[in-house]
């Protein structure tokens, strides 16, 4: 069985939807599992609604029907019968949407978050499914949540691998084509969890493993894995292939084509992973598999941005040592704020950080109350897998540094922006 991921680049218009049909007719469309992302920006726009709910905003009504609009023209383009049961399908979780609003008593924001911003997966894929069904790509719509079982860590659950294997041994069909959402899972109490931004691809890991599948393909708007983000650095290359322990410190180091938790699930198995253009379906792309050498050897350059230097030292000059510095990362776990990357002399210790969901603020307050603290925000991290001395010298160009760090394969800078 080979499963397929389509983000939401791949889905973003009719034409998009139409594309994916193609892309099947290219590839064939039998033992195929299909997962499907939001389409275009969606999650953004119901990462707002979910705000304005919150802040009881008069907006959010107008926000929902933003986002029923731009789905609704999708759906008027595709389909030409107004008496389609999709028309009926989508009104129907737009009102279901309303409805959790409406009886929703928590003010847990991770908690409102998951219960709402799923529906942008849960949208796609009826749409996706339905056009497909109707071009003659029979499919059967599969709601992940029935499959993918997590804990309650809302907005970025962990999979329980027992439950989740059985779900997906027991109901998938093998034979023909399926399709279901990415990004989403459920908890033991039925609600709805996510498993982080650009969870999608980790979806296609899971249910690969889980199916010990032939094959992952990641359908992508650029021809494969690249050496740097085409919207960030010039002259980009394809890189042909990649090996699982590459194509995973590169999605740590914060290369957005593939989401970081995705590799190791199929590395385990040995499942090969493509990364290809969804406009290009007989192109090569990028594979990725066990111990092939980087091909073409080259320096890979990879950015991220908005994230925050933090350097500690201790009030009374005493030194950073082993025991501040597990009470530091005690609370960088608890805050969910990721560290990318580590530096430390004898009394300071500084961390370039990732907070992605803006719990850096209560953090602060807790470490100012232990160490002198100074902080950059919006800086951004910089990283160069196998560098050279004149890759080194381009990146560094007109760039306001604030730390460096080189080990044997890995060159990586924070600068501000
Ligand atoms: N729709 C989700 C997001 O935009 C998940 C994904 O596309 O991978 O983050």
């Amino acid at each position: 069985m080979r499963v397929f991921k389509f983000g939401g680049a791949s889905v973003k218009d009719a034409n998009a939807v139409k594309n994916v049909a193609k892309v099947l007719k290219a590839t064939g469309f039998s033992e195929l599992l299909i997962i499907v992302s939001a389409m275009g920006k969606t999650t953004n726009a119901f990462e707002k609604i979910v705000d304005s709910y919150l802040d009881k905003t008069i907006k959010t009504k107008s926000l929902i029907q933003d986002v029923y609009d731009y789905h609704h023209k999708i759906v008027e383009e595709l389909f030409e019968s107004k008496q389609h049961p999709v028309f009926n399908k989508i009104n129907n979780l737009f009102k279901d949407i309303e409805t959790t609003l409406a009886r929703n008593k928590s003010t847990q924001y991770d908690f409102i978050y998951d219960q709402i911003v799923g529906y942008g997966e849960l949208i796609s894929t009826v749409i996706v499914s339905e056009y497909l069904n109707d071009q003659e790509f029979k499919n059967e719509w599969l709601d992940a949540r029935d499959f993918i079982k997590t804990d309650d860590a809302y907005r970025d659950a962990a999979v329980d691998w027992e439950i989740t294997q059985q779900n997906i041994t027991k109901k998938v069909n093998r034979k023909g084509l399926s399709v279901t959402q990415g990004f989403i899972g459920s908890n033991k109490n039925n609600f709805t969890t996510t498993l982080g931004r650009e969870g999608s691809d980790y979806t296609a890991g899971i249910f690969a493993y889980c199916l010990n599948a032939e094959s992952v393909s990641i359908w992508k708007d650029v021809p494969g894995v690249l050496n740097g983000d085409p919207r960030v650095f010039e002259n980009t290359k394809l890189l042909s292939h990649v090996s699982y322990e590459e194509a995973i410190e590169l999605a740590f180091f914060g290369a957005s084509v593939i989401h970081p938790k995705t590799i190791q699930p199929l590395q385990r198995k040995e499942i090969p992973l493509y990364v290809k253009s969804f406009l290009n379906p007989s192109g090569k792309g990028t594979s990725v598999k066990k111990g092939q050498p980087l091909d073409p050897y080259m320096p890979c350059y990879i950015v991220k941005k908005n994230q925050i230097l933090l350097s500690l030292s201790s009030l009374d000059f005493s030194f950073i040592v082993e025991d501040n510095i597990s009470e530091v990362f005690k609370l960088f776990h608890q805050h969910h704020i990721k560290v990318d990357l580590i530096q430390n002399s004898a009394i300071s210790f500084s961390v370039c950080l990732d907070d992605k969901f803006n719990h850096f603020e209560p953090l602060l307050q807790l470490l100012k109350a232990k160490f002198k603290v100074t902080y950059n925000m919006g800086v951004s991290l910089f990283t160069i897998r196998h560098f050279t001395d004149k890759a080194i010298q381009s990146l560094e160009k007109n760039k306001d540094i604030l730390l460096k760090q080189i080990t044997r394969e890995t060159y990586q800078m924070v600068a501000k922006d």
